[in-house]
């Protein structure tokens, strides 16, 4: 059971992981209980990676903390001179909302490949093509997997509809598609409490290179 001062310990290496990963750092657990989270105990690390708000490997590297992964995906977010991957579509239009900013999001039509740029301002899509749709869904026999396996690769964006309707989806996939303003909403209020976290820590105002 994790007291009040282990929460606010827990919200700070959270914050310090995001921003990490913004800077195209990966860092693992000995390097983060060292540095700058001084204070958090490994109960703190541990709820973080039990809760699944962080994912690490085998040798305790992050590959991801939600919204952001430390590997390449298909989901690239720019936001000032941060450049970094999102783990799925809904992730990646979280990020400006996340840093308060205006951004770019860099990917492909989950069906034929087109590339797709979406330009956002906070939770506002920005210039888009209006005809763009994600795929918000995942594996409905996986429940027992994390979400990095069976929910991430299938939060996609498509260029329209059509090719929404045209894709081949996996056996056992479940979701819906929304239209690109709706998403931006959504990936909003999932991630409200996170989007929270990073910013008690790293205000707007603060340490962001332009
Ligand atoms: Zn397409």
């Amino acid at each position: 059971m994790l007291n009040h001062t282990d929460l606010g310990n827990g919200r700070k290496l959270q914050a310090q992981i995001l921003h990490a990963l913004l800077q195209g750092r990966s860092p693992d657990r000995s390097e983060l209980l060292r540095n700058g989270v001084a204070a958090a105990t490994r109960r703190v690390w541990e709820d973080l990676v039990h809760s699944g708000a962080v994912v690490v490997n085998e040798s305790g590297r992050v590959v991801a903390a939600y919204p952001l992964s430390a590997t390449p995906t298909r989901h690239i977010v720019e936001v000032g001179s941060f450049k970094t991957w999102a783990n799925c579509a809904i992730d990646a239009l979280a990020v400006p909302r996340m840093l308060g900013r205006s951004g770019r999001i860099t990917s492909e039509c989950a069906h034929c490949g087109t590339a797709i740029t979406i330009e956002v301002a906070g939770e506002t899509v920005l210039g888009t093509p209006a005809s763009i749709v994600v795929g918000y869904g995942g594996l409905a026999d996986c429940c027992d997997r994390p979400a990095i396996e069976a929910r991430c690769p299938y939060i996609s964006f498509f260029c329209s509809t059509e090719h929404a309707d045209s894709w081949v989806r996996p056996g056992s996939w479940v979701g819906e598609f929304l239209p690109l303003p709706r998403a931006a909403a959504v990936a909003a209020d999932r991630f409200r409490s996170i989007i929270d976290v990073y910013r008690s820590v790293f205000s707007p105002e603060s340490s962001w290179p332009e």
